[in-house]
């Protein structure tokens, strides 16, 4: 139990101010310190009082996060696929699995990744093949994903498999925790055109699954799964870029190696997202600012890049609204694509043939060529344009469904996979 929370924001944020006072100390032990937070409740204020939280709207939890950076304190973990798992458990996770992630997830203990996509379902993906197989308290799993960012130094997965071939597509669909480090689990990493290895195939061959990590019931996995992504399309503007941590102290040095393995796989996302803040540099360094068609392409990018804002932070005032998810997910997602899509158009225009440079002679040390390369995975990522433009159409503007044709018992839905049939 808390101690009796004081009530306005500004009492909050003075009461937070003074604990930190009591409590700060950048020579402590960074798992340490952020098990304090989590115990205090000040390190995610807005999770409930029962699971490291105190209960409070988000909009308060921002104001002491402000506290926090303004101290110079260290927060809680917040990177990579750690935040999706926290949203998940806290949605559809029991008391059991809550009290025993969620900790870990604040502390930066654990790194998480997600385990969705297969070869032959990635759009499709209720259609996974990959099959958990209940037998006396444990599943058994066996199949196959891929694309999945950071599993090379994850310790958990969540994982979506099929328990029951009988049912209707999406109900034969089950969502697990998957500890990683086991015999049956092989870990492939996959190298990208742009240089970096942020992805890896992921095969299961027998490998195991306690009964009390399945999250929710058997058969609700798709649910699950929703939750999920719509956690990832919601935060898909927020950037991930390494922060430097420059103050001195023990956990400082400790909190630059986490945030170095965390934040490996996403070095590239600030280009992938097409650098909107590099065009207008780029395009004085070069008097491309002097050209009238390219200042018009130029005004259309920034035009297209403040309404996405305004558009996050229309869903922004929806979550502390407490609405549910909404369609902003997506149409933010498709915006970021829209985007990057345009600025690498801008860039490739404002920095002609050195665009394709590399090394360090090259502009801004190879960052625009990087960018020309990496964009393309934000039209990708967490759902494609096409699916982010299925889902406006049938659940916004309340078009008519595609025909389906994967009705009925998953096993005789004609499907994707390859050449052995999981399902025998
Ligand atoms: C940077 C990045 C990070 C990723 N991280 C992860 C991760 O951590 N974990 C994970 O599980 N996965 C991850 N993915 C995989 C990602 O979720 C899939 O790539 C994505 O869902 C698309 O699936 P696919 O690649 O199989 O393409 P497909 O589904 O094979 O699609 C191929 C093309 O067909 C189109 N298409 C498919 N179905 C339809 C339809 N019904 N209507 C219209 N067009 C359609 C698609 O839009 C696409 O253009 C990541 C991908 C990227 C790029």
């Amino acid at each position: 139990m808390q101690s009796q929370q004081p009530q306005s924001t500004q009492e909050i944020t003075q009461h937070v101010h003074q604990w930190l006072s009591e409590n700060w100390d950048p020579e402590a032990d960074l798992v340490q310190w952020r098990t304090l937070l989590a115990e205090s409740g000040w390190g995610a204020a807005h999770w409930p009082e029962d699971y490291f939280g105190r209960g409070l709207s988000v909009e308060v939890s921002a104001a002491i996060e402000d506290v926090f950076a303004e101290f110079g304190a260290v927060g809680t973990a917040q990177t990579g696929v750690r935040m999706l798992a926290a949203a998940t458990l806290l949605e559809h996770g029991n008391h059991e699995q809550k009290r025993q992630y969620l900790r870990r997830i604040l502390t930066g203990e654990d790194h998480w990744c997600q385990l969705f996509s297969e070869p032959g379902s990635g759009s499709d993906l209720a259609g996974a093949t990959t099959r958990a197989d209940l037998d006396g308290d444990e599943y058994i799993i066996n199949g196959q994903k891929v694309w999945n960012t950071s599993a090379h130094h994850a310790h958990y997965g969540l994982l979506i498999a099929r328990t029951d071939w009988d049912e209707a597509k999406h109900k034969g669909l089950s969502y697990f925790i998957l500890d990683m480090h086991q015999p049956g689990v092989e870990v492939r990493q996959l190298s990208q055109m742009n240089g970096h290895a942020s992805f890896n195939e992921v095969f299961f061959t027998d490998a195991r699954i306690p009964r009390e990590n399945l999250i929710s019931t058997a058969g609700n996995g798709w649910q699950v799964a929703m939750t999920t992504l719509a956690h990832e399309r919601r935060s898909f503007d927020r950037s991930r870029e390494n922060k430097r941590v420059k103050q001195k102290g023990r956990i400082f040095v400790e909190l630059k190696k986490e945030l170095d393995i965390s934040n490996e796989p996403y070095t590239w996302y600030p280009q992938r997202a097409g650098r909107v803040d590099l065009v207008m540099q780029r395009a004085e360094e070069t008097g491309a600012i002097n050209d009238p068609v390219q200042r018009q392409e130029i005004a259309r990018l920034h035009i297209l890049s403040e309404s996405a804002k305004w558009t996050a932070q229309r869903a922004k005032a929806a979550q502390k609204a407490g609405k549910p998810q909404g369609p902003e997910g997506s149409l933010g997602k498709l915006a970021a694509s829209e985007i990057a899509r345009l600025a690498a158009r801008v860039h490739t225009n404002i920095s002609a043939n050195d665009a394709l440079l590399t090394g360090p002679n090259s502009v801004h040390d190879g960052v625009v060529a990087e960018i020309l390369v990496s964009v393309p995975a934000v039209s990708i990522a967490g759902g494609t344009d096409e699916i982010q433009r299925n889902i406006v159409a049938e659940r916004v503007l309340g078009l008519p469904k595609e025909p389906r044709f994967d009705e009925g018992p998953f096993r005789n839905v004609q499907r994707n996979s390859a050449a052995k049939d999981p399902s025998k």
